[in-house]
């Protein structure tokens, strides 16, 4: 048993609205729909991608 800790201490953060990690075959990078990849809506950031204006999202697939 050896599990390693690298889960999300310095690798990269998901937001709520990534259904997958970055590399991960099966999903890709896309454009926020909720703020219209702006980052945040009004003057607060956006939830759903987190202010990045990105989200990671799946695609096609089985
Ligand atoms: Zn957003």
């Amino acid at each position: 048993m050896n599990k390693s800790s690298q889960t999300e201490s310095d690798t990269t953060k998901l937001n709520p609205g990534d259904q997958g990690e970055p590399g991960t075959p099966g999903v890709g990078e896309n454009v926020c729909p909720e703020c219209k990849g702006k980052g945040r809506i009004g003057v607060t950031s956006c939830p759903t991608c987190g202010g990045t204006g990105k989200i990671i999202e799946g695609i096609g697939g089985a």
